[in-house]
C-alpha cells in the first residue's frame, strides 16, 4: 500500500497495484481493511510527495482498488473522493466526509455491512434444516420463518455475556453453540444414538428444542418473549434498526452570526474576549456550545455524520474561530476548553487531518485580522487542577465558570436535538434487543448445565 501511494511513476504504481490485486481478490474483508489502512495512512501524512489535501482528494485515482471496494459494497464516491456515500436501510443517503469524519464511523459502517452479509450467509437462519422422519418423535425446534435479506443483528447481548463470564455454559450460549444431543455425545465421546432420548421422551434433542420447546426444561425456560423467527430461535439474536442519520441542524448561520456580533462588541468595548467552548453527546447526537464572558451563551448541533464527543469538542473551537474570522476589529481572544485533544487541532495535531488543517487555517485567519488568539485548557467540571497547571488569563474562577456554562449549554442542546429523534428510538430498540438476548443466553446457559447433568 505504502509502495503504491509513494510510487515514483505509473509503472511502479502498477506493479504495486498488481501485487495488491493478487492478494486482495481473495476476500472483500481484506480489501476493506486495506481501504481503511489507506485512509489512516493519509491521516498519518504518509503521502510525502504531495500535500495531505491533494492526496485525500486524489485517493480514488491513487488507489483504484479502494474505489473498487466501495463499488463492491454498493457504495459510491462523490466529489472526487471527498465523500464516501451509501444508501441506508431507510433509503437516506449517508455521507462520510473523508479527512473530516472519524474513521471509526467508516469502520462501523463496514462492520454493519459484514454483519448483514454474514447473517445472509448463515445456513441455520436461511434454511429450515428440520430433520425428516416421524415429526412426533424428533425433539426439534418450531417451524419459524427466516428474516428478510439484509437484516442487521449487532449481538450486544452476546458480547456482553461472553465478556462478563468465564463459565463454559455461558460462553457457549453466547456463541449459540453447545446444548444439543450431538454436542453432548461429542463431549462424552459416545455415539449420539446411545444418549438420544430427551427428558421429555422425544429423540435427538436440538438446541432450539431444549431451549424453547422441551417439557423437561420448562422450569428453566427464559422469561423473555418467545422467538418469532429463526434468528431469535437459533442465534438468540434480535434484528435491530441501523443507526439512523443524525437530526438536521437548523439555524446554524444565525448562531454563528450572534457569536460574531458578541465578539465584535466585546473587542470594541474591552479589547479582550474570553470564551469557554465545549461539546456534548446525548443518544449519539452531538452539540457544541460557546459561553462568552460579558456576552451570550450560544449552542448548535454538529453538522454531518460524525457525532463523536471529540468532534463535538473540536466543533466548539472550529465554529468559534469561524465566527471570529468574520469580525472586524482587533484585540485578544482567549479560548478555554476542557479537551486537550481539541485544543491540539489548532496546532495541527489531531485525528482527522483535513479537519485539523481547517482549524489551523481558521486560527491563522483570525490572527491575520489582528486578533491575538490563545487557547487554554481547564479541568472539566468538578475535577481538581493539577499542581503545575497555570490558569488562563482572567483566572481559574472565570475559566471554570465559562467552561461550566458551555458544558451545560452543549448538554442541553444535544439533549434537545436527541429528544424524540430517530437515533433515540434506535438506541431504545437496541437496548430492548440486548436485554432479550441476555435473557435468552442466560436461559440457554442454565438449560445447558441442566442437560449436561441428565
Ligand atoms: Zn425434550
Amino acid at each position: 500500500m505504502r509502495q503504491m501511494i509513494l510510487a515514483a511513476d505509473k509503472a511502479e504504481r502498477q506493479s504495486a497495484l498488481n501485487k495488491l490485486l493478487a492478494m486482495q481478490r481473495e476476500d472483500i474483508s481484506m480489501l476493506v481493511t486495506y481501504l481503511l489502512s489507506f485512509l489512516l495512512s493519509v491521516h498519518a501524512g504518509l503521502a510525502e510527495d504531495a500535500s495531505i489535501r491533494f492526496a485525500a482528494q486524489r485517493w480514488p485515482e491513487l488507489l483504484p482498488i479502494a474505489a473498487e471496494v466501495i463499488c463492491e459494497l454498493g457504495w459510491w464516491i462523490e466529489a472526487r473522493g471527498d465523500r464516501i456515500c451509501r444508501r441506508d436501510e431507510r433509503g437516506y443517503v449517508r455521507s462520510f466526509h473523508v479527512g473530516f469524519d472519524s474513521e471509526k464511523l467508516l469502520h462501523e459502517w463496514l462492520v454493519d455491512w459484514h454483519r448483514r452479509a454474514a447473517l445472509d450467509a448463515t445456513v441455520r437462519v436461511r434454511r429450515s434444516l428440520h430433520r425428516d422422519g416421524d415429526e412426533e418423535d424428533l425433539a426439534q425446534g418450531l417451524s419459524l420463518p427466516t428474516v428478510p435479506t439484509g437484516s442487521l443483528c449487532v449481538y450486544a447481548g452476546h458480547r456482553k455475556a461472553y465478556e462478563a463470564s468465564a463459565n463454559r455454559h455461558v460462553r457457549n450460549s453466547a456463541l449459540a453453540t453447545g446444548c444439543s444431543v450431538w454436542a453432548k455425545a461429542a463431549k462424552q465421546r459416545v455415539p449420539a444414538e446411545r444418549i438420544k432420548t430427551c427428558g421429555c421422551g422425544a429423540s435427538f434433542p436440538s438446541r432450539p428444542h431444549l431451549l424453547w420447546q422441551c417439557s423437561a426444561t420448562e422450569h428453566l425456560r427464559p422469561r423473555c418473549e418467545a422467538p418469532k423467527n429463526r434468528v431469535e430461535e437459533r442465534m438468540l439474536a434480535r434484528v435491530v434498526p441501523e443507526l439512523p442519520a443524525p437530526p438536521c441542524v437548523i439555524g446554524d448561520d444565525e448562531v454563528l452570526e450572534a457569536i460574531t456580533v458578541d465578539i465584535e462588541k466585546l473587542l470594541r468595548d474591552k479589547g479582550t474576549v474570553t470564551v469557554g467552548t465545549d461539546g456534548s453527546v446525548v443518544s449519539e447526537v452531538a452539540a457544541w456550545a460557546v459561553a462568552i464572558h460579558g456576552g451570550g451563551t450560544h449552542a448548535s448541533g454538529v453538522i454531518g455524520e460524525d457525532q463523536s464527543p471529540y468532534r463535538a469538542e473540536v466543533e466548539g473551537i472550529r465554529r468559534l474561530l469561524l465566527a471570529a474570522s468574520s469580525c472586524t476589529g482587533s484585540g485578544r481572544l482567549v479560548i478555554i476548553s476542557d479537551c486537550k485533544s481539541a485544543i491540539d487541532t489548532a496546532f495541527g495535531r489531531g485525528q482527522a487531518t483535513l479537519l485539523v488543517a481547517e482549524v489551523e487555517a481558521l486560527l491563522a485567519a483570525v490572527c491575520g485580522l489582528g486578533i491575538e488568539v490563545t487557547l487554554h485548557w481547564v479541568p472539566s467540571h468538578g475535577k481538581l487542577a493539577p499542581t503545575r497547571w497555570r490558569p488562563p488569563p482572567g483566572g481559574e474562577l472565570l475559566a471554570r465558570f465559562l467552561n461550566d456554562a458551555a458544558d451545560r449549554a452543549a448538554k442541553a442542546h444535544a439533549g434537545l436535538r436527541a429528544r424524540r429523534s430517530a437515533r433515540e428510538a434506535c438506541l431504545a430498540a437496541r437496548a430492548g434487543a440486548a436485554e432479550w438476548e441476555t435473557q435468552a443466553i442466560t436461559g440457554l446457559a442454565k438449560i445447558a448445565e441442566f442437560y449436561d447433568l441428565q
